[in-house]
């Protein structure tokens, strides 16, 4: 068994939420740069260059990427084999988020109370944390610092098998159309197929943690995550919703088995800010 203090988790997730909020990964950069290639509006361009130049002033000068510094997703990888000593994991996790807030002066974005006070916490916490128990004696921690811009457009649909693949096509087509400019595109796609509801939804947030450009290892998958790339891209919609060849980045899908009678798909937006950092303890 492997002791780990938590006060090193907190210690963590401060420090990969400012990263996150600052550096913009390498893998997204290169994205912005292909597509600055390929964009055939003026106006994309524009607006393509417009981020790069953001991403470069937000590493060189310590500042966030985007006024909204997110809602933090935290999705952890616990090894079995490790104990935690100093008391609460979920706390330690909290304590790190509210120290990135401070230490980076990241924009509180968090209320309490979602239906009636809707009271700012003030700190950014609590984190949506997804724990998972894995071999080993590591814990593996990635944050997502999520805008609500991207967020909000997200939608999920209990289909019926059915529908097939068709109606999965249809239905990221309908959820990134009704988007629109929304969700600040350039944008990313996460897409959960089968599971449960809840499980759909959080394989389409785990989708978004594939480095741009990594094709599912399923071929059939790979090859329906190019093909939706090209049709979400023929929508036309654009850098900034201005119009242009660049909607969509990267379509990354996720699958996992489901009831004879489901299919859950959900699609997690993601804005060019795609903002994610790992580490590990
Ligand atoms: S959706 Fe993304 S880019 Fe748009 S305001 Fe929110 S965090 Fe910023």
């Amino acid at each position: 068994m492997r002791e780990i203090d938590v006060n090193e988790v907190t210690a963590l997730v401060s420090r990969l939420f400012q990263e996150a909020n600052f550096l913009l990964p390498a893998d997204v950069i290169e994205s912005l740069q292909a597509a600055l290639a390929r964009e055939e509006s003026p106006l994309g361009r524009d607006v393509l260059e417009a981020l790069l130049k953001n991403a470069g002033i937000a590493a060189r000068e310590r500042v966030p990427l985007c006024q909204d510094t997110g809602l933090a997703a935290v999705f952890a990888e616990v090894g079995q084999e490790v104990h935690f000593s100093g008391g609460s994991f979920v706390a330690a996790v909290d304590r790190g988020v509210a120290a990135a807030q401070a230490e980076g002066y990241l924009r509180a974005s968090v209320v309490s109370g979602a239906c009636f006070e809707r009271a700012n916490t003030g700190d950014n916490t609590p984190a949506v944390l997804h724990t998972e128990l894995v071999a080993g004696d590591r814990v593996n921690i990635t944050v997502l610092p999520k805008g609500g811009g991207s967020e909000n457009m997200s939608r999920l649909a209990m289909l019926k098998p059915a529908d097939g693949v068709e109606g999965i096509i249809n239905f990221v087509l309908e959820t990134v159309g009704l988007a629109g400019a929304n969700p600040c595109p350039p944008i990313f796609l996460g897409v959960g197929i089968g599971g449960t509801m809840d499980r759909a939804a959080l394989l389409s947030k785990q989708a978004l943690l594939r480095p741009a450009g990594s094709p599912s290892a399923d071929g059939r998958l790979a090859q329906l995550e190019a093909d939706l790339l090209e049709k979400v891209n023929a929508l036309g919609i654009g850098p900034g919703g201005f119009g242009g060849t660049v909607t969509c980045l990267g379509v990354a899908i996720e699958e996992y088995p489901c009831h004879i009678a489901s299919l859950p798909v959900a699609v997690n937006i993601q804005c060019n800010s795609a903002r994610r950092a790992a580490g590990s303890l």
